[in-house]
């Protein structure tokens, strides 16, 4: 790795583009010749910066992505001109104007969201079928998508007239990282039921938008394909996650099913700071906000370039360690906003300007969002999409 010079303070993000792209590719086979694939490039690609990996997604092929918003959308069109892109978070009061001037799919469920819609198709005066949209069924999540009951009342919107097409049935499996798989199997059921009640009503669509990163490497991508088949439609799944290189578990144990294929992902992202400066302490010295750390013995401790605002957890001090020539050096006392010390009294020759790695590979060590997350009881998403935004992404 060349060393980098930075017009900032040296905390930054590398961001392996290579391996997004084995990564769409191996997550690609494994859905074929089930389904294909949008991908999951919400919240800034996980954090991993949308203007590096929805370029690279769509190298690997992919001909969908999928963002939480219009604004993002906006902004994902600009990088990647000629693929779809769902937003799949709903559409706000004035934003359909952005949706047309875009070519964004929305997902709908809401009676507002047709208002927004159907408004914005009049004033342009769009063509009859003119808009796809993908409808969002819930299916026990209780959070996006309309009922079973309220589905009649929101079919009458698609009728030849109208501007908006219906060119996907969407429904969110959300225990699908779950190992005796029920809950998924009661959602594809429930969602098989409401298939054929649009089809009963008349109505069609292209695609059957099901499934996250934990269905997929779960092995559910054959049930959705048939589901799919049976009503003439194309499935298409949406990894987030695994396009990363992290395979979904709970608590740090492996949910999936261990006779399923394990895909080699590769990690996308590296986190790094440098050593600002050093100083040794003696016995009684103490480190940080409310002396929380003490020295018993003489040691040599390094101040790094990373805090809190960063997105470094505050609670990891005196709790976990990071990578400094290849060996764990222990964060000590309080993690400070903009800077954090570690403890390197048993690496040799630490200097200023040395790489200390937050996330990444050093020698033959690695730390993982997986450890930061059980580290501080959340999940991988979190840890990857709260790295602060004035962390620099760059790709390597
Ligand atoms: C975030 C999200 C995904 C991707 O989830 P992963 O677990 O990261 O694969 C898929 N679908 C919807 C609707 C989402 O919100």
């Amino acid at each position: 790795m060349p060393t980098r010079t930075f017009a900032t303070r040296p905390c930054w993000v590398e961001i392996d583009t290579q391996a997004v792209e084995g990564n769409f590719r191996q997550l690609a086979q494994i859905a074929s010749p089930h389904a294909e694939l949008l991908a999951i490039v919400k919240a800034d690609a996980y954090g991993h910066a949308l203007a590096l990996c929805a370029p690279s997604v769509v190298r690997a092929g992919a001909q969908w992505l999928g963002v939480t918003s219009v604004e993002e959308g906006a902004l994902a069109r600009t990088v990647c001109p000629s693929v779809r892109i769902l937003a799949i978070a709903g559409v706000f009061p004035g934003q359909a104007t952005a949706v047309l001037e875009h070519h964004l799919t929305p997902v709908v469920w809401d009676e507002s969201h047709f208002v927004e819609l159907e408004n914005a198709a009049r004033t342009v005066k769009a063509a009859p079928q003119s808009i796809p949209v993908h409808l969002e069924l819930d299916t026990g999540m209780s959070r996006q998508g309309v009922s079973v009951a309220n589905l009649p009342g929101i079919l009458a919107h698609f009728n030849t007239a109208s501007a908006l097409r219906l060119e996907g049935i969407m429904t969110h499996l959300y225990a699908a990282d779950e190992a005796d798989g029920r809950i998924t199997h009661e959602q594809l059921t429930q969602l098989d039921s409401a298939l054929a009640l649009i089809q009963s009503a008349g109505h069609t669509a292209q695609w059957l938008n099901v499934g996250n990163s934990a269905a997929l490497l779960g092995g559910q991508a054959p049930a959705i394909g048939a589901i799919a088949a049976r009503f003439g439609m194309k499935a298409l799944m949406r990894p987030g996650l695994a396009l990363y290189g992290l395979r979904p578990q709970v608590e740090g144990v492996d949910a999936i099913g261990k006779s399923l294929p394990t895909p080699p992902l590769q990690p996308v992202l590296s986190w790094k700071t440098r050593v600002v400066s050093l100083r040794t302490l003696k016995p009684g010295d103490s480190v940080g906000y409310n002396a929380t750390f003490v020295a018993s013995e003489p040691m040599r401790v390094a101040l790094i370039a990373v805090g809190y605002a960063d997105g470094l957890t505050r609670s990891l001090g005196n709790r976990f360690s990071l990578l400094v020539h290849g060996r764990r050096a222990p964060l000590i006392g309080r993690i400070s906003m903009d800077q954090a010390v570690i403890d390197v009294t048993d690496i040799p020759d630490v200097q200023s300007g040395d790489e200390v790695v937050l996330i990444g590979n050093q020698g033959s060590e690695r730390i993982t969002a997986f450890d930061h997350a059980v580290a501080t009881g959340t999940i991988p998403w979190e840890i990857f999409t709260r790295i602060n935004a004035r962390v620099p992404r760059v790709a390597v």
